[in-house]
């Protein structure tokens, strides 16, 4: 096993995800750059090396079982281990998202995106984690998916969603019970809020920068071994469920 740590970042091709794989690149560390489309990825790849990050691409669609087995097996193959996780790629599943008319299938994608594709590639990689010193997970969430801010009046929490903001609830809730799963294991599982960022996702409309964004994904890769699990925070701290 390479003494070199890894990380597999999904929806690693561009936005906060892209920036996330260049923090965790500067630590030194090894980033497979996971994303579905080969141009994308392999420009993404292309960008990072030219910056000094050891990134290689790992084709990866989160909501294809064939596609991320292939990916575990590319990892493994490629560097025999993996210590960090970032479950970055997520959709909105577009503006139509009223509950009393939205078309039932956009929320079928984003569930299956947001929240299946987590689970999915999480339990494909976990082998793979399993075997580090000092495994982290990181699920990309959202302060759209806390209930108590979505219930909080003049709290800002974006327009009215019934896919998307409920995928980030849920994800939320998956996370606690991966938590409650791995409490007598190495391996430390959270949610990061970015903020709103300006990204592809939300037509660049964010005040942050992909940058910022990728802040508190990385300081929850990079938890010591007595560092919090099951939490959900941005990068002031705890975020309210
Ligand atoms: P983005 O620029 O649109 O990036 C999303 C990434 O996810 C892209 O690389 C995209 O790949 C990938 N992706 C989507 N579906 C995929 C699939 N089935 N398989 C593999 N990759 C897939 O958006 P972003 O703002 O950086 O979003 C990153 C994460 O942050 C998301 O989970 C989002 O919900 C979360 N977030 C964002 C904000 C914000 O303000 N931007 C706020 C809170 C949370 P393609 O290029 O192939 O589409």
């Amino acid at each position: 096993m390479s003494e070199q740590k890894t990380a597999l970042v999904t929806g690693a091709n561009k936005g906060i995800g892209y920036e996330i794989a260049g923090g965790l690149g500067r630590l030194g560390w090894s980033i497979g750059v996971g994303a579905r489309d080969e141009e994308r990825r392999e420009a993404a790849v292309a960008k990072l090396l030219a910056a000094g990050v050891d990134a290689f691409g790992v084709p990866l669609d989160v909501t294809d079982d064939a596609s991320v087995t292939a990916a575990a097996a590319l990892t493994e193959n490629r560097t025999g281990r993996l210590d960090v996780l970032v479950n970055n790629a997520g959709i909105t599943g577009g503006t139509a998202q009223l509950p009393t008319t939205v078309d039932v299938e956009t929320v079928r994608t984003a569930v299956e995106t947001n929240v299946i594709g987590v689970i999915r590639v999480t339990n494909a990689m976990l082998p793979l984690l399993r075997r580090s010193p000092s495994p982290r997970i990181v699920n990309v969430s959202s302060s759209v998916g806390s209930l108590t801010l979505q219930t909080t009046p003049g709290a800002e929490t974006g327009p009215i969603s019934v896919a998307y903001a409920p995928t980030k609830t849920f994800l939320n809730a998956v996370t606690v019970q991966y938590a409650k799963e791995l409490q007598d294991t190495n391996i430390l599982i959270n949610a990061a809020c970015p903020g709103y960022c300006a990204t592809d996702l939300n037509g660049f409309r964010g005040f942050r920068t992909p940058q910022q964004g990728a802040t508190i994904a990385i300081r929850l890769a990079t938890l010591p071994d007595d560092g919090p699990t099951g939490g959900f925070f941005d990068e002031d701290g705890e975020v309210p469920w």
